[in-house]
């Protein structure tokens, strides 16, 4: 390992250990006490100094929390299916950092829905941890939290615009690229059937490019 490497791997652990100590939201919450996070927060950021596929989900669900592992659970899978690659491929950081656009489950909302990511995490980290990770080169970006986060003013106003425009967000120079996916969540069937272009055109091309970054 170069030294280059070697400081920028501490420089890693460091930020991973910082954020994996953050407590904001359950201590200083941006809209007041009463916005409390209500329950211990549990950090789970996959950095990586090698990867060249960042996946930018949108915030862990509770079974993700219980574990620490990110997309342990059937989102997990049906993403892992669209990438064409197993558990051990997924979890190994020198294939995929995985940073979602809030770092700790955010709890339900009334109708048992995950609520969105909190919003203190992407101002206080996502900065920080993209300029971490300079290697990388194609950004998953998973629903509208993290397509409005890497897509700025380009992405359009409904998730399924920003997807079903996949094809000029990849044409122009950007770096890294981004490409807008879907929350592969269970919630999105239906969304999946109503727009079968997904699966016929757009997935070919997320393996293809995988296939290809992630040696
Ligand atoms: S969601 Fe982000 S800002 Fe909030 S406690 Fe977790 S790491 Fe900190």
């Amino acid at each position: 390992m170069s030294e280059i490497q070697r400081d920028r791997e501490e420089a890693l652990q460091a930020l991973r250990d910082t954020i994996t100590a953050c407590r904001v939201c359950r201590d200083a919450p941006a809209r007041g006490p009463r916005d409390r996070l209500p329950h211990e927060p549990r950090p789970v950021p996959v950095l990586s100094s090698s990867a060249r596929i960042l996946i930018a989900g949108q915030a862990p669900g509770l079974r993700v929390h219980e574990t620490g592992i990110p997309f342990n659970d059937a989102s997990g899978d049906r993403l892992r299916q669209w990438l064409a690659v197993d558990r051990d491929e997924f979890y190994d950081p020198d294939r995929f950092a995985i940073v979602p656009m809030g770092f700790c489950f955010p709890g339900y909302d009334g109708h048992g829905g995950d609520l969105p990511p909190r919003r203190e995490c992407a101002p206080l980290w996502r900065a920080r941890v993209i300029a971490a990770m300079p290697q990388i080169e194609l950004v998953l970006a998973i629903g509208q939290y993290a397509q409005t986060w890497h897509l700025g003013r380009a992405r359009a106003p409904s998730m399924t615009e920003t997807v079903r425009n996949w094809r000029s967000y990849l044409s122009v120079e950007r770096f890294p690229a981004v490409l807008p996916l879907p929350h592969p969540s269970w919630r999105n069937s239906g969304w999946l059937k109503k727009n079968p272009w997904f699966e016929a055109e757009l997935l070919p091309v997320l393996r293809e490019r995988v296939k290809l970054l992630k040696m």
